[in-house]
């Protein structure tokens, strides 16, 4: 509706923010398209960085897909001559990969055997500009005559082995033959900030990242038992960090110092209890920071009765402490399919580092799994939890990674 130019700033400024460094010369909007300009340098400079912007726009939420093209000057003689001579730099350097791979078989291969892979084409022609003196079917007419001209290949438009999309826009025409997948959602930051409090397990980094899809910026919240936990533990809640970063740019992280909390804790409450009055503590702090930063919510890791802290009653009594929304976004995922996603966005890897952030006298033989809440808030009466709060407050600062 009305808002999608809004989305399109946004998600332009995300993407300059990622390829700056990488050999891109402008963005700007062709029509419906956003168009990254690339620098015309040469093949040995320009292809590493092609793999390189690949890479990164596969991971900016808010890309659905996005192509490899080329842009001609729009009148039908220059885009005939680019297509074949596109063409055929394709046909030439996948006849290359099927050599290389004949290779490594140590199979003998003749011309003939290479030549069989691509032999049809269509050209599937679209027209932003439609002021362009051709339509659509005659684009598809001419340029099609054109390659049956000057190539050895076949019109095939019901399936063919390649097809070559002819888009002409309202600036330039541009070719390509490849749509790769982005991960689609919304551009990050459009929706808003949320507190991710981020444990170095394998669920909260993934439902960070659920909530980067649909557009959250989000801020991490790392509470840590400096006395069990070494500088080693830092280096990874930092690394999931970083690699979180490659969804949404630059990141901030909050290490909370929570040894306090922790003694308070096993000292003052039941054990069975222990673990929910932990989990209610974090989301306190957590509000400190999410009122500092400006958030408007809460994510967490939970994923309905996978542990005794994570059963409906306890989810219940948990998320009651917290005056912004909780999301939750793995709470109907199997830890199967968590863990396929952890391993798709790369995070698995250092989430299985083995790490303490919890001391063991918080985790009780048998929890209590149904938690009232009047119970739980009458035994947190006697921790002082305002005079922690106001002790740690000031030492903590966030870091940009
Ligand atoms: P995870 O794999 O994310 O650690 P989990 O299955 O181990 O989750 P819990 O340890 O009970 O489950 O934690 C539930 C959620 O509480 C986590 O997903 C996370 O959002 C939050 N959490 C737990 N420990 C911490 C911590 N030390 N710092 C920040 N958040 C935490
Ligand atoms: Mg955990």
């Amino acid at each position: 509706g009305g808002n999608r130019p809004f989305f399109e700033r946004v998600l332009m400024n995300n993407i300059r923010e990622f390829i700056k460094n990488a050999g891109c010369l402008n963005i700007h909007k062709d029509g419906g398209k956003i168009i990254i300009e690339m620098n015309e340098a040469d093949s040995e400079v320009r292809l590493p960085d092609l793999e390189k912007i690949k890479e990164i726009l596969k991971n900016i939420p808010g890309i659905s897909n996005f192509c490899l093209a080329v842009s001609v000057d729009k009148n039908i003689e220059a885009i005939n001559k680019k297509t074949v001579e596109l063409l055929k730099n394709y046909l030439q350097t996948e006849d290359k990969k099927i050599l290389q791979s004949f290779d490594k078989l140590k199979i003998n291969s003749t011309q003939d055997d290479r030549n069989n892979k691509i032999k049809t084409f269509k050209i599937e022609a679209r027209r932003s500009d439609k002021k362009f003196e051709f339509k659509s079917p005659e684009i598809n007419a001419k340029v099609g005559e054109f390659v049956l001209e000057n190539t050895k290949l076949k019109v095939d438009v019901h399936n063919p082995d390649i097809e070559i999309v002819v888009d002409v826009g309202h600036k330039y025409c541009y070719i390509y033959f490849e749509k790769i997948k982005g991960i689609g959602g919304l551009p990050v930051s459009t929706a808003g900030k949320l507190v991710s409090l981020l444990s170095g397990g394998i669920d909260s980094p993934v439902a960070s990242y659920m909530m980067m899809k649909r557009g959250a910026k989000i801020i991490f919240v790392h509470f840590k038992n400096k006395t069990i936990s070494s500088d080693a533990g830092d280096d990874k809640i930092k690394n999931l960090v970083k690699e979180l970063s490659h969804f949404q740019g630059k990141s901030k992280l909050y290490i909370v110092p929570f040894e306090e909390f922790q003694k308070e804790i096993i000292a003052k409450i039941p054990s069975k209890n222990r673990m929910i009055v932990y989990r209610r503590i974090m989301f306190k702090l957590a509000e400190i920071i999410a009122k500092k930063e400006n958030a408007k919510g809460f994510v967490t890791g939970d994923s309905l009765s996978q542990v005794a802290s994570q059963t409906l009653e306890n989810i219940g009594v948990i998320y009651n402490v917290a005056s912004y929304p909780v999301f939750s976004p793995l709470i109907g995922m199997n830890k199967q399919e968590i863990i396929d996603l952890a391993l798709k966005i790369e995070t698995y890897e250092t989430s299985i580092i083995p790490y303490q952030d919890c001391c063991s006298f918080l985790i009780a033989k048998h929890p209590e799994t149904k938690a009232k809440l009047e119970d739980i808030i009458k035994q947190e009466e006697i921790l002082e939890i305002d005079e922690i709060v106001k002790r740690i407050i000031t030492k903590i600062k966030p870091e940009v990674i």
